[in-house]
């Protein structure tokens, strides 16, 4: 049978643009469909418009440090509604380059939604056209998880990441609940930005999966940073106060009661699948509604695979990348291989970042049992001057039998930017003595990764 497309791709995010384009210039007849705008969650509502609001939300910090360092101005001030729209520009014009890129790759682009009829069929619902493909890609990502109306009376009231994007005013106190990335990360910019924030978490410590010093570090920085952190409770329900201000009313699961002018709700997010109708092609989903592929990202149904964060696998954007390139390499390019998901560098925008990349200590030590531990908490040389007593920390899971260096774990301004490069170093495999022959940069926060010569366990 003549398909009308070699592949078509269902998502014009991280994983499906980078799939499209390298499978559409070996020659392959591409087709891909978006929903919502080009470039996906990272480009729309996700890593970049995040990190552009981490940069305004630091200012207030670099206002303080400079007067600090001699410099005297009026207080400044802070226009949100100017920040954002300047954001949401940067934002469309990415998403132009996304729409440009592929089309100078070759690839059809249709702007709107796709669903399965069958293994080679799908509905695009707009226009109402069914296209076949010989083979498809689903890389529809993700949304956040809110919870149904019967287990949060008044969630309705809530908001998300996604639309967080779009507040022009700042919160006068907004409620955060969750303690993984997002949360943490938003705590620390709406603090930074003025706004009055409480993070509410259902255990006493965020970040779970982190090595535990982060952790504990982590922690402590949210407070220091004036975030009002309670634990050990979820939202119960959400009711309107009657004050204007702070209209909404919170109720948490211990009793307390916060009013408050948002909530946003940051407890995980759940894979694009529903309504997808999977079923029609009989393709396998896992009990959390994630795609189940094997390490070419193939489904069980020969001629669909699944990249990025609907498979659940580590919901990053260069790792949803990887996978779309690997696949298109394997399917389109002539050379096949997979993605290796071990030593993934990552990062969370704190303030100040953690940047971390390997094993935790718990993990080191539950798998290959005696590690030496090398760890050094300092305030970096800026802070003499700015006053500032906020420290930096930088950690080293090191493998005893053999000193490789298994995990490193960093907490300081720009721990972004070392991570990426120490994560060459652990994937390449280095040892300890190879951190310790390389000279130090002076005077650097990174220097400390390789002067630590005495282990603390
Ligand atoms: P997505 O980028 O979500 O793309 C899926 C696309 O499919 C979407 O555009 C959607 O509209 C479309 N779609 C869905 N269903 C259909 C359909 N049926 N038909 C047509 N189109 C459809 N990761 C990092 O590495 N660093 C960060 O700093 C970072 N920050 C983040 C901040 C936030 C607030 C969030 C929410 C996520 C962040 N992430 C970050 C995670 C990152 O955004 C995701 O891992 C990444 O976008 C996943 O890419 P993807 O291709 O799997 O899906
Ligand atoms: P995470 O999975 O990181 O965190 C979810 C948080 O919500 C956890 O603290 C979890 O608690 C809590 N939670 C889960 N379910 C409930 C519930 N029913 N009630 C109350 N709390 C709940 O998800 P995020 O939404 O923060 O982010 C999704 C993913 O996006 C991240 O895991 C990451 O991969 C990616 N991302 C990456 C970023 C980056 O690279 N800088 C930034 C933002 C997102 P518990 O810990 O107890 O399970």
């Amino acid at each position: 049978m003549a398909y009308d497309y070699d592949l078509f791709v269902i998502g014009g995010g991280s994983g499906g643009v980078r799939a499209a384009r390298i499978a559409a210039e070996t020659g392959a007849r591409v087709g891909l469909a978006e929903e919502y705008r080009m470039g996906g969650t990272c480009v729309i509502r996700g890593c970049v418009p995040k990190k552009l609001m981490v940069y305004a939300s630091a200012y207030p910090k670099t206002f303080k440090e400079a007067r600090a360092y001699g410099w005297s101005f009026d207080e400044p001030v802070y226009d949100h509604a100017k920040a954002m729209s300047a954001i949401a520009d940067q934002v469309s014009y990415l998403s132009g380059l996304y729409m440009k890129g592929q089309k100078a790759a070759g690839v059809t682009v249709f702007e709107e939604r796709a669903e399965f009829l069958n293994p080679h069929s799908l509905l695009l619902r707009k226009t109402g056209q069914t296209i076949t493909a010989e083979k498809i890609l689903i890389a529809v990502g993700g949304a956040p998880y809110i919870p149904t109306p019967s287990d949060m009376p008044g969630v309705e009231k809530t908001i998300t990441s996604n639309e967080i994007f779009q507040m022009r005013t700042l919160p006068r106190h907004i409620l955060i609940a969750g303690g993984g990335y997002i949360a943490v990360e938003f705590a620390h910019i709406l603090n930074g930005l003025g706004a009055q924030t409480t993070l509410v978490y259902r255990k006493d410590k965020v970040l779970r999966g982190f090595d535990e010093d982060v952790r504990t570090y982590v922690q402590e920085g949210l407070s220091e940073a004036g975030i009002n952190f309670i634990g050990h409770n979820i939202i119960d329900k959400i009711e309107q106060s009657g004050e204007a201000e702070l209209p909404l009313r919170v109720h948490l699961s211990q009793g307390e009661t916060l009013n408050v002018s948002d909530v946003m709700l940051a407890i995980g997010r759940r894979p694009n699948t529903a309504g997808l109708n999977c079923d029609k092609a009989g393709i396998e989903l896992d009990a959390a509604g994630a795609i189940k592929v094997d390490a070419y990202s193939r489904t069980n149904v020969e001629n669909i695979w699944a990249v990025g964060d609907v498979t659940n696998r580590v919901q990053l954007t260069p790792v949803a990348i990887r996978e779309g390139h690997a696949f298109a390499d394997t399917e389109f390019g002539g050379t096949p291989h997979t993605f290796d998901h071990s030593d993934i560098a990552t990062a969370v925008f704190t303030q100040p970042e953690v940047g971390t990349v390997g094993l935790t200590e718990s993990e080191a030590r539950e798998t290959y049992g005696e590690v030496d531990i090398y760890q050094s908490r300092f305030r970096p040389l800026k802070n003499l001057v700015s006053g500032s007593e906020e420290r930096a920390f930088i950690k080293l899971i090191v493998r005893a039998s053999d000193q490789r260096v298994l995990g490193v774990h960093i907490i300081s301004p720009h721990a972004a930017e070392m991570i990426q490069l120490a994560g060459v170093a652990v994937k390449m495999g280095a040892t300890k003595q190879d951190f310790d022959r390389t000279c130090a940069v002076h005077p650097s926060i990174a220097e400390e990764l390789v002067t630590m010569r005495h282990k603390v366990r």
